[in-house]
């Protein structure tokens, strides 16, 4: 254990950092961000070296899991030498470095990102259907992404795919992303859409509760709870056909927050404590005046505002968002 983990005021330990590398993307999801995002202006984002530099003040301090992510991390230039960097600390305190991915750009850089120690990837894959798959991206392209896929296995990197699960875009796909990632050997985890920052649509209307999506695929698949956990939102079961991993993350049925060992560093610097909360630390001036010494200062006093948890409520028609920075904004 580190000499001074950081632990925050419920008791919580935080072994675990969200690391977003940038707010810009090539996709526009309809649930995620509007068609004409105000992406941030490139000199306020953090360069590859101070992301670097936070990623180590974290391992430092216990942190043993790192997921980079964005934004659209793989559109950031660089990112592989980032991965490379951080990915040195890999048996030297860090245990693993992720990446979630809209995959759109893996085919070209799953090989590196491999040799740069990242063995896991989550890829968002919301629709199996080509239209589909554009309408809800409003930009993305299935065949590069299902490329992207194959190009990482091919590099020995275990695939789990997250499916955001929308009523009327992609409710009628659950039972086939089972089979397809039954048959690929994926993992595959389903997500509620959560009110964060400000959309074109009204997010009630596509909110469907995972209840439902469980509901659906036991019709046809018997699933086995299981009791592992990763100190994250998601809940697992097994599929006892296929013996394949399922996963749920249901922040609006269920509040998950008591386990929670996680927090989130936008490609601006700023350390959130809670992805639904305002409660943050501003690490990009500490680090530029003060050094690694006010950015290890900086992280317990961050501790003592992590919130116990956070406030979504979906249901309720032309409710405002729980925050107004959307997820690409904070690190998804
Ligand atoms: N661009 C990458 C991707 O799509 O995987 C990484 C960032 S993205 C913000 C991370 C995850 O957040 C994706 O799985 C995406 O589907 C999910 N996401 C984005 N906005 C969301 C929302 N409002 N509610 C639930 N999940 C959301
Ligand atoms: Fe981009 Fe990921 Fe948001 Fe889709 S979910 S718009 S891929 S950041």
């Amino acid at each position: 254990m580190a000499a001074r983990p950081l632990i925050d005021g419920f008791g919580r330990r935080i072994t675990y950092v969200r690391l977003s590398v940038t707010d810009r993307c090539d996709f526009r999801c309809a649930y995620c961000m509007p068609l004409d995002p105000d992406f941030l202006p490139k000199r306020e984002v953090l360069t590859l070296e101070e992301l670097e530099t936070i990623a180590r003040a974290f391992i430092a301090r216990g942190v043993t899991r790192i997921r980079l992510t964005g934004g659209e991390p793989l559109v950031r230039r660089g990112v592989v030498d980032l991965a490379r960097a951080i990915g040195r600390h890999l048996g030297h305190g860090l245990e693993e470095l992720t990446l979630t991915t809209n995959g759109s750009q893996l085919a070209r850089l799953a090989a590196d990102l491999a040799a740069a120690g990242i063995r896991r990837v989550n890829v968002s894959l919301d629709s199996l259907d080509a239209e589909r798959f554009r309408r809800i991206t409003r930009r993305g392209r299935l065949e590069p992404v299902l490329e992207g896929i194959a190009a990482a296995r091919a590099a020995g990197v275990a695939v789990k795919i997250n499916m955001v699960a929308l009523r009327g875009l992609n409710d009628d796909e659950f039972l086939p992303m089972v089979d397809w990632c039954g048959r690929e050997g994926f993992d595959l985890t389903f997500i509620e859409t959560m009110p964060l920052g400000h959309i074109e649509e009204d997010r009630t209307d596509r909110y469907l509760p995972l209840t439902e999506v469980r509901r659906r695929i036991e019709a046809r698949y018997t699933l086995v709870p299981t009791a592992e956990r990763t100190g994250g939102p998601a809940r697992y079961v097994r599929v006892a056909e296929t013996g394949q991993r399922l996963g749920f993350i249901t922040p609006l049925t269920h509040n998950f927050c008591e386990s929670c060992n996680r927090v989130r560093v936008t490609a601006t610097g700023t350390l959130y404590m809670c992805l639904g909360q305002e409660d943050r630390v501003e690490l990009r001036d500490l680090l530029r005046s003060g050094g690694p010494v006010a950015l290890d200062a900086a992280l317990d006093r961050a501790m003592a505002l992590k919130p116990k948890g956070h406030d979504f409520v979906i249901e309720r028609r032309g409710a405002p968002p729980a925050v107004s920075r959307t997820m690409s904004a904070t690190g998804g």
